[in-house]
């Protein structure tokens, strides 16, 4: 099966026309921080994705919703995806794809735990089946589940890792829209979010250089180094920008910030911890080390060193992470 053809070069068209009741759903809150916008001495905002709906919430949810569609569309009723242990991709995969009766094999590159916590015990509860292999076989094992779903007389559908795909980016572009909704006569500065496989923030780059051509998107790397993330994002930003028939002028820079990773994907430094503390004593805001707390930081540190001006509009887009929180040492 050619996997390319699998839900990645489609019309976006379509899948507009397409209205399925079960995948449909309800704009996140956005909610004005007090105490945090006065110390900052910005006017805050928080969109929050980390309430999407569905068990854990977050981001993935609201680009599987668009995935999920196709798959539907074509009359899929198996997945096949993957990522590590704590992925929120296969967490939210499994959940949603078992709530539209639909089989999903869950590929996971990472090392079998003893114990299944986070979002590796819901994937586990709602997967029909789940392997662990390594990095290098990930491709191999995908391919094979395929075939295994053919000979089974199953339609599956292919989904990358993460959820990257240009589904996945339109599903962003479409929310800067509802964000729109919501701002009604505040135009904001600065979006600033968690960016990992570059999905979310093509969508949001696209979506802003559309309704808001001054504003910003700040994206804060999770792992990735700039260049190859910078690389991937433009990539997708072009891959949307054609399936939406050239709404905007592609650029040739992004804003997309390698200096807040730590280590690497999932490590924590000491300011991350005091940043994520400070959220969660002054206003409930409960950010995690892995995504959403290392973009929060990047915004604390912005301000104090006036990449982020004073007294501006800045939205912090939450796109969850909790599980990745309560599975943190
Ligand atoms: C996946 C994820 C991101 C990054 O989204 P990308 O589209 O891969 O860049 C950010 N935050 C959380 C909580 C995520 O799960």
């Amino acid at each position: 099966m050619d996997r390319q053809d699998n839900g990645v070069s489609i019309k976006l068209k379509k899948s507009l026309q397409f209205n399925p009741q079960s995948l449909l759903f309800t704009a996140t809150p956005l909610i004005r921080s007090k105490k945090i916008s006065q110390i900052l001495k910005i006017n805050l905002l928080i969109k929050h994705d980390d309430f999407f709906e569905g068990p854990g919430g977050g981001s993935k949810y609201r680009k599987l919703k668009y995935i999920l569609r196709r798959a539907e569309e074509q009359k899929c009723n198996a997945i096949i995806t993957a990522g590590g242990n704590q992925s929120n991709h296969l967490r939210s995969t499994s959940i949603l794809a078992a709530g539209l009766s639909m089989q999903v094999s869950a590929i996971i590159h990472d090392n079998e735990p003893m114990e299944y916590k986070g979002n590796l015990k819901l994937t586990s509860l709602c997967a029909t089946n789940m392997s662990f292999v390594k990095m290098c076989d990930v491709k191999k094992a995908m391919d094979d589940e395929v075939i295994n779903y053919i000979k089974d007389g199953c339609k599956p559908f292919y989904i990358w890792g993460g959820g990257h795909c240009v589904e996945g980016s339109f599903a962003y572009y479409e929310a800067v829209k509802e964000l729109k909704d919501q701002l009604g006569d505040i135009v904001p500065d600065y979006i600033i979010h968690a960016s990992g496989t570059g999905t979310t923030q093509a969508g949001l780059e696209i979506g802003v250089r559309q309704f808001y051509p001054e504003c910003r998107i700040l994206g804060i790397s999770i792992a990735r180094k700039k260049n190859k993330g910078k690389e991937v994002i433009l990539e997708s930003m072009k891959e949307l920008n054609k399936a939406l028939k050239n709404p905007v002028e592609i650029p040739t820079d992004i804003h997309f910030d390698d200096q807040f990773i730590g280590t690497g994907y999932e490590s924590t430094f000491p300011g991350l911890l005091d940043t994520i503390a400070m959220a969660a004593k002054l206003e409930g805001i409960v950010l995690d080390p892995t995504y959403s707390g290392k973009a929060f930081h990047a915004l604390t540190e912005y301000v104090k060193s006036g990449v982020i001006k004073k007294n501006s509009n800045v939205v912090f887009w939450h796109t969850g992470g909790l599980l990745n929180l309560t599975t943190s040492n």
